[in-house]
């Protein structure tokens, strides 16, 4: 999509604070940081929301959450715990209309979240 920042950001016509990425999942920091940890997970393809998720899309979303939980472990993290969390749409807070698993952890996660 010639317009999503997210996809600009796979094509390197943005730049990006890239901490990982494979043929078909890039991972980057949030620009704007909500924990002392805080990344996004996104496929390489754009699809928009989890409304669009497919059937042939689930082995490609279980690899979001691989890479998720293998950058946790670098940033040494997987043991004192982060949080994941993909927002939908509005309501969801969703911003950026290119699916992305936050993970964000290195402080205690509150419930309810806001
Ligand atoms: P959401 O509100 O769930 O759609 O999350 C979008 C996230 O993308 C926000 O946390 C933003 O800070 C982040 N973001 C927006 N633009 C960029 C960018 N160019 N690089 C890194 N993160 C970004």
């Amino acid at each position: 999509m010639t317009d999503c920042i997210f996809c600009k950001i796979v094509s390197g016509d943005i730049p990006g604070d890239i901490i990982y990425q494979d043929d078909e999942v890039l991972a980057f920091r949030d620009l704007n940081p909500q924990a002392p940890v805080h990344f996004l997970v996104v496929p390489k393809r754009h699809i928009s929301t989890i409304n669009d998720f497919q059937p042939d899309d689930a082995e490609l979303i279980g690899k979001l959450y691989l890479a998720a939980k293998n950058i946790a472990k670098q940033e040494g993290m997987d043991e004192s715990g982060y949080r994941c969390v993909m927002n939908c749409n509005d309501e969801g807070g969703q911003t950026v209309h290119h699916i992305h698993l936050h993970v964000l952890g290195k402080r205690q996660m509150n419930w309810p979240p806001g």
